[in-house]
């Protein structure tokens, strides 16, 4: 599954992204972002040009929680337009997965103010990114 960087719809661009659903014990693994938009979220990135939707997940996964990505299972692919990114692109692609993954945290303390895991009650309270607010809406985590 290659996907481009960047595809064009109604003569606007947009980007595809990835994002990760990594669950442990009850536990969700979440960021508080320090990039724009900000807020509480899973992992998520843009898919480079040349890479394929699996290794940019692979890839964000271990860029932002140090974490090695066991398994992947997709559960959602799905254009969202009103989800806009710090590069100035509104329009994302984004394919959700749920990840098993390995390994010790390593917090990067560019893109991320913090690292954790928070049960489904934690979450109701946090201040979430909102296409992060929309995927645990859909996924009723966050009811
Ligand atoms: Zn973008």
């Amino acid at each position: 599954m290659i996907a481009p960087k960047e595809i064009l719809r109604d003569g606007k661009v947009a980007h595809y992204s990835v994002g990760a659903i990594i669950q442990k014990d009850g536990k969700y693994f979440l960021i508080d972002r320090a990039i724009p938009p900000l807020g509480f979220a899973g992992i998520a990135g843009h898919v480079d040009a040349a890479e394929s939707v699996q290794e940019a997940l692979v890839r964000e996964v271990e860029e932002e929680s140090g974490f090695k990505v066991t398994l992947h299972k997709l559960l959602f692919e799905e254009f969202l337009a009103w989800n806009w990114c710090s590069k100035g692109v509104e329009g994302h692609r984004w394919y959700l997965f749920e990840c098993g993954v390995e390994g010790e945290v390593k917090q990067n303390y560019r893109e991320t103010k913090s690292v954790g895991w928070y049960s489904k009650e934690q979450i109701q309270k946090l201040t979430l990114e909102p296409v992060w607010e929309y995927w645990f809406k859909k996924l009723a985590i966050l009811l």
